[in-house]
């Protein structure tokens, strides 16, 4: 069981109290063994880790690595990476733990990469990281010095392996992945130093209100990470796919890199800055041994890479950064 109290302790000291309070009651709900098939099966798998405890922990490089190849007997690695297999499909990372290289669907590093040169140092900061996947981000968030880092999430399989990561890693680590969407955080809190929101604003049916609810959970002066699939154009021009867009059924809002900044200016964001557009390459996203199904590849049109298999333009995503008002 993961020890919330450092969170709550946080939250309070931020202000935000309304959180804090309700926050016990929102984890219990959203992980009631009732709610999904697998939940119970999970948690006795992660209860199930021996504690293997090292001091082995390295996160300021790309691999995200908690404990040494020769802390464990092949018999244990070998039990511990079919542990961590039946938590398939690995969607972020890459991870190595004590020794096992999880090569996830994601080359994550790249995007932090892309993403750790235009950003506020986060040293001291309090973190929001919103659709946060696994906590890959989140992890590396810390590592770069965050006082606290909060990942929220409703998907628990992506809970699941934070937890499980977590385990290895041992000990309180001011680091948390919460089984929670970003409705389910109290509205206006005004709590963090800097809040991400990477690869979640297109899944959103309404973007605007995505923009307010990241701002005011941000404190005035804050820092908005912005990261999302655009389209190339003028401002005004947003596509909103008919149907699905690289087979994803969710996509609502690509809006071309003005558009956006028009709309992060509306929603009271200042310094508005585009700092990166980089198109998606069957590289960065891949199906591997720990991702077995489709990938990229697999989604756009196979006689012309800058399509999506529905003739929509491949993806493209962009960074932009923003800050909150002063007061
Ligand atoms: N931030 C990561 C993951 C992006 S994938 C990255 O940039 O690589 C989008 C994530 O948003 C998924 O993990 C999904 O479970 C999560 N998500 C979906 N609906 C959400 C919601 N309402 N609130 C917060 N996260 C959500």
């Amino acid at each position: 069981m993961i020890d919330y109290q450092t969170l709550y302790r946080v939250l309070r000291s931020a202000k935000a109290d309304v959180w804090a309070d309700r926050l016990p009651q929102q984890i219990r709900d959203a992980l009631d063994q009732t709610r999904h098939g697998h939940l119970a099966t999970w948690q006795q798998l992660i209860d199930s880790i021996p504690d293997f405890s090292t001091n082995q922990r390295i996160l300021e490089a790309h691999t995200v690595q908690i404990g040494s190849v020769n802390e464990l007997t092949e018999l244990e690695r070998v039990s511990l990476k079919t542990q961590l297999k039946s938590l398939h499909p690995w969607r972020k990372g890459p991870y190595e733990l004590f020794g096992i290289k999880i090569d996830a669907e994601w080359r994550s590093d790249w995007k932090w990469k892309r993403v750790e040169q235009h950003i506020s140092p986060l040293k001291h900061r309090l973190v929001l990281d919103v659709g946060c996947g696994n906590g890959y981000y989140c992890w590396r968030m810390l590592g770069a010095g965050a006082k606290c880092v909060v990942g929220i999430d409703p998907m628990l399989l992506n809970v699941m392996q934070f937890q499980f990561i977590h385990k290895l890693h041992g000990g309180v680590p001011p680091v948390f992945v919460l089984p929670l969407g970003i409705e389910d955080l109290p509205y206006g809190m005004k709590a963090f130093d800097t809040v991400f929101s990477m690869g979640v604003f297109y899944h959103r049916r309404s973007p605007i209100d995505h923009l307010l609810e990241l701002r005011d959970s941000l404190v005035p002066g804050g820092e908005l990470v912005l990261e999302t699939l655009v389209i190339d154009g003028g401002l005004g021009e947003v596509l909103v796919p008919e149907d699905r867009y690289a087979q994803m059924r969710n996509v609502w809002f690509l809006p071309s890199c003005p558009t956006l900044m028009g709309w992060l200016s509306r929603c009271g964001f200042k310094n508005i800055r585009l700092v990166d557009v980089t198109a998606t390459s069957t590289e960065e996203q891949r199906s591997t041994e720990w991702m077995t199904f489709h990938s990229l590849k697999d989604y756009l049109n196979e006689g012309n890479p800058l399509l999506t298999c529905e003739g929509l333009p491949a993806p493209k995503r962009a960074l932009f950064i923003a800050q909150t008002a002063n007061c």
